[in-house]
């Protein structure tokens, strides 16, 4: 490729829009433009790198025994009513209606389709395990679009849909389709950790994501300093190791506390530490009104609240609410003697004997509460949201945090989807049975923003070898100079034959511009062809990620490059996991 042919507008500021690296530097190294909000067309750089993602992908999903299909986007709405994901789904779904008012909408995701196609197809346990899969645009309309590619409202994903014959065969597909992600990551060179997380919404038993580390990340995650567990904070499940009572039995002791509402406020009051104060958040979730008590310190995870009291959410109650249950306005709520509300308790306050409680009153706490003798809960379940420093349930770690991208997610269905949809087969003793599915999502787009966000410096993207948009850029310093052109064109052509792919800076700029450029869109080598170095028979090869320089002679250029790159991209294939 040359470059002055080339649609490569490269942009020197940073645009406004953009906050994290990674979207500023799609849009600067002329990856990408924005045609509307979370909506972009990919220029040749950038869809170059998106293909070979997919490329990888691919490779790896055929591998796992996955077949490619192509399913549409638009989708009838009868077979989202069949699942009763019509309404649920919400005002994420891009709807619209043809000429005869018929609804659709723009796929935001394609169990619905593929579940009916195979309901129509197969027949026979013969016929399984399937795995199929595509890589397609998918749309959600996101209430705020941000952050480039990564929180965009039309994306590219990979999707595969596994049908198994029971719970074993999809225990196969799932850990088949896990171990194929590490490879597929590792290949990009990105470095993800897989964390269990929530099944949520979506529904199922068990589900990984894949986090590639990145302090740009949305999601919350932890892990153990000394063993495999890694979680999502909103599944992390909290450990509260076993305390020898010292079988304290203060009196409960109405105390005064003007103005004094928040934890901190009681820190500083009593000079006790928010672990001995018993905190009570009221919540309301469908028609029950909950309180959850919890140690000072801890806070709230409520996803685990709303499992504990069987709703699908919670949110925190209103005022009034919160009147009625405790008989006193927010600021004051204490668990004993609640009115009409389920009393759901962390195992962690249970171990205080000796607690601060809001007193249920204007200005009032109670000092000397015992969880188990002065209130009963409910229920005690875990209820309390992992953070840093707390203690593994292996009994040897303690909890790291970290932030990341969800680049992919490894779900079990079970027969959600199956059952709704009448996906059936008959077994070996002519019985019908719904099909055991599973699902798997990678984030294509996604994966790329992710990958400039772990390799990225001042000055650009370092990508690494297996994704970049050309592994070599050559570099005239001066194009018009005679013999470095004919230097340059020579390894050019002779490096393009040999297999690699490479880009020729033929255009007529200053060298401070094409050397910007070239570590602005980070190809991994530049080979520069110089007056000085060229008079000695040489030309200069730099690698962009490490700036490891060596000087080469012309006549070995073309094998030393083409040498280190099918290193590279062999390393990469064979460093991965699995
Ligand atoms: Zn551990």
């Amino acid at each position: 490729m040359r470059m002055s042919k080339l649609l490569m507008p490269t942009l020197r500021e940073v645009p406004a829009e953009a906050e994290i690296a990674s979207h500023q530097l799609m849009l600067r190294a002329a990856m990408m433009r924005k045609v509307a909000a979370g909506i972009y067309s990919y220029l040749p750089l950038g869809y170059r790198v998106l293909q070979k993602i997919m490329r990888i992908v691919r490779e790896e999903m055929d591998a796992a025994g996955g077949q490619e299909v192509l399913l549409p986007i638009v989708q009838p709405a009868e077979l989202w009513h069949e699942t009763g994901r019509w309404d649920d789904y919400g005002e994420e779904m891009f709807k619209l209606s043809d000429r005869h008012q018929r609804l659709f909408c723009l796929g935001p995701t394609h169990e619905e389709i593929t579940t009916a196609l195979v309901r129509n197809e197969v027949r026979s346990y013969r016929q399984l395990p399937l795995l199929l899969y595509q890589i397609q645009n998918k749309y959600r309309d996101e209430i705020r679009p941000r952050f480039g590619v990564m929180r965009g409202r039309e994306f590219i994903m990979k999707d595969l849909y596994s049908f198994d014959r029971d719970e074993q065969g999809l225990d196969e597909s799932y850990w088949t389709m896990f171990h194929a992600y590490q490879r597929i990551f590792d290949r990009c060179g990105l470095k993800t950790r897989p964390v269990e997380a929530d099944p949520g919404a979506i529904g199922g038993n068990q589900t990984h994501e894949f986090m590639a580390i990145a302090d740009a990340g949305e999601a919350e995650i932890v892990y153990c300093s000394s063993c495999d567990y890694a979680a999502n904070v909103e599944k992390a499940e909290c450990f509260t190791p076993p305390t020898d009572p010292v079988g304290r039995e203060d009196p409960v002791v109405e105390v005064a506390t003007p103005g004094m509402r928040t934890i901190e406020d009681l820190e500083k009051f009593f000079n006790r530490p928010a672990s001995e104060m018993i905190k009570t958040l009221i919540y309301r979730g469908g028609d029950q009104v909950a309180a959850a008590v919890l140690r000072g310190d801890h806070a709230v995870n409520e996803i685990k609240l709303a499992r504990a009291i069987g709703c699908l959410e919670v949110e925190l109650a209103d005022e009034r609410t919160i009147e009625e249950v405790t008989g006193a306005p927010l600021g004051f709520a204490g668990p004993i003697g609640l009115k009409g509300c389920k009393i759901i308790a962390d195992p962690a306050v249970m171990a205080i004997e000796s607690g601060i409680a809001g007193g249920n009153a204007v200005d009032v706490h109670l000092q000397g509460v015992k969880p188990g003798r002065d209130f009963t809960p409910d229920a005690v379940v875990d209820i309390r949201k992992a953070q840093p420093g707390d203690p593994c349930h292996c009994g040897e770690g303690v909890l790291q945090g970290a932030r990341g991208i969800e680049v992919g997610q490894v779900f079990k269905l079970g027969t959600k989807y199956s059952v709704p949809l009448g996906a059936l087969f008959t077994d070996e003793d002519g019985e019908e049975r719904p099909l055991i599915m599973g699902c798997y999502g990678i984030g294509v787009s996604r994966t790329m923003a992710a990958i400039i966000e772990q390799c990225h410096d001042v000055d650009g993207i370092c990508w690494p070898v297996s994704v970049a948009p050309f592994h070599v850029d050559v570099v005239p310093v001066n194009y018009r100079d005679e013999q470095q052109r004919e230097a340059a064109e020579r390894i050019y052509q002779d490096l393009t034959e040999a297999g690699v792919e490479t880009i020729i800076d033929d255009r007529n700029e200053r060298p401070g511009v094409k050397f910007k450029d070239a570590d602005l869109i980070g190809f991994p080598i530049r080979i520069t062809i110089g007056p000085r170095a060229l008079a000695d028979g040489q030309v200069e090869v730099r690698w962009r990620a490490t700036g490891e320089e060596h000087l080469i002679s012309l006549s070995e250029v073309v094998s030393h490059v083409q040498d280190r790159i099918t290193r590279a991209i062999a390393d990469s294939k064979s460093t991965s996991r699995g």
